[in-house]
Order: C-alpha cells, then structure tokens, then sequence
C-alpha cells in the first residue's frame, strides 16, 4: 500500500521534524485563526534555511499566529531580529501571545496593517538589510512584496514566496484565479530581474500540493 501525502508528513514529524510549535497550532484554533500556516515540516525547512545562511535579520510578510515566525526567530537566534507584517490585528494579537510563549517574543517586531503601507514606512528607517525574507500574505501583492523585498536586502539574501504552485494552477495561462495569475506574475518577474535567479519547488504534503519560489538576490559578478 501506498501512503499518502498527509501520511507520509505525520511520520516525518514524528520522526525528524519534531513538534516545532509550543502549542501554536492548538492557540491559533482556539482563538478561531485559519489553519494555514505552513506544515511542520515547511516550517523546519525556513529554520534549517535561515540557519544555512547564517541569517540574523528575517523580514516576513504574512504572520498569522506566527507559526511560521517562531521557526524564523529561531534560527536568527537572541541577537538575531524578525520584523513580520500582519494585517488583522486580531492574528497579530494571537502571534504576540504565541512569540511570547514560544521565548523568542523580543527578537520579534510585529507591524500590524497592510504591508504595502507599512514596507515604505520600515524602507524610510534605512534598516540594515534583511539576509531572508519570507511572503506569505495576500498572494495578488506577491510581485509588489518581490519588489521591496529587493529594496530592503543585499547580494545574497533569500527571498522566499510561498504557495506559487497553487494545484498545478500556475501552469495554466487562462487560469482566471486571481492568486494563479499573482503566481505567474511572481514566477515572470523572478526571470526578468536581472538582479535576482530563482527557481520553483514544488511541494506535496498535508497541505496539498503546492510549492515555493527561492531566489536570491545576485552581487556584481
Ligand atoms: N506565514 C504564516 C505561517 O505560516 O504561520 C501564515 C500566513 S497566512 C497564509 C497569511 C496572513 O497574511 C494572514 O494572517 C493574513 O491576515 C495576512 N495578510 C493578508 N493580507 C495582508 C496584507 N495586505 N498585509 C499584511 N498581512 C496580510
């Protein structure tokens, strides 16, 4: 017999990935948060990424109950900082509780609005530059997300978008679903952008079938 995707990610996590969360999961339920944070073992991939790249400032678009910012603030480490943008207040509200329990809560700057008005805002601070930064918010603002995302980082940051794949969506060029069209839009800029290379990983797993974008952002030579 065959398993199946959501299988085979509850054996990873038993096995290897480990209950990453301090009780996120079952607080962001509670407080009546939808569940679409990234899968544990996704999570574990953006901390063991951040760690890879020895990343100490993390910028995040999209916080929810900050599953996905507890495995930042993680591997960023006490000295290290995560500034994470989150429109609802109500999941920002879930988030800071969340951080605070999880012990990584004063490494961690939570914004609360919309992100295209509050990217200009932290840009205008001249913040040193971000080594990764992780869009997972409003998928039809993932092009505009890339785009600062450009401003606020250096030669041989990461710059991570997630749920690109969309079930197969994004190959469908009539696709008239908003976020499939948003996907392609990312996918075409990352091969314009003379300044970034990227690629797509697709993803099966408890969460479906979708997939990541990864880039990083090019030097001079
Ligand atoms: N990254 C989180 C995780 O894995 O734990 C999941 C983020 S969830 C997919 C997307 C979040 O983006 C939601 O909490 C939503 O309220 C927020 N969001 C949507 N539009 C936004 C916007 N324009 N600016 C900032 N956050 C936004």
């Amino acid at each position: 017999m065959t398993a199946d995707w959501a299988e085979v990610d509850r054996y990873l996590v038993d096995t290897l990935v480990g209950d990453q969360d301090s009780g996120v999961l079952e607080a962001n339920a509670a407080a009546g948060l939808p569940a679409i944070d990234v899968s544990p073992p996704q999570g574990k991939f953006l901390s063991l990424l951040a760690m890879s790249i020895r990343a100490r400032r993390a910028l995040e678009i999209g916080t929810l109950g900050g599953y996905s910012t507890i495995a930042l603030a993680r591997a960023v480490g006490k000295e290290g900082q995560v500034v994470t943008f989150e429109y609802e207040p109500e999941h920002a509200r879930v988030a800071r509780e969340n951080l605070d329990r999880a012990g990584v809560g004063e490494r961690v700057e939570i914004r609360v609005g919309a992100a295209l008005d509050n990217l200009p805002v932290l840009a205008q601070e001249h913040p040193e530059p971000f080594d990764l930064v992780f869009i997972d918010a409003d998928k039809v603002n993932n092009s505009n997300y890339v785009r600062w995302a450009l401003r606020l980082t250096r030669p041989g940051s990461v710059i991570i978008v997630d749920n690109v794949v969309r079930d197969g969506a994004v190959a469908d060029a009539d696709s008239t679903d908003p976020a499939a069209r948003a996907s392609r839009d990312v996918i075409d800029l990352f091969a314009a952008e003379p300044r970034l290379d990227a690629t797509v990983l697709q993803t099966v797993g408890g969460k479906g079938w979708d997939g990541f974008a990864y880039a990083v952002v090019l030097g001079d030579n």
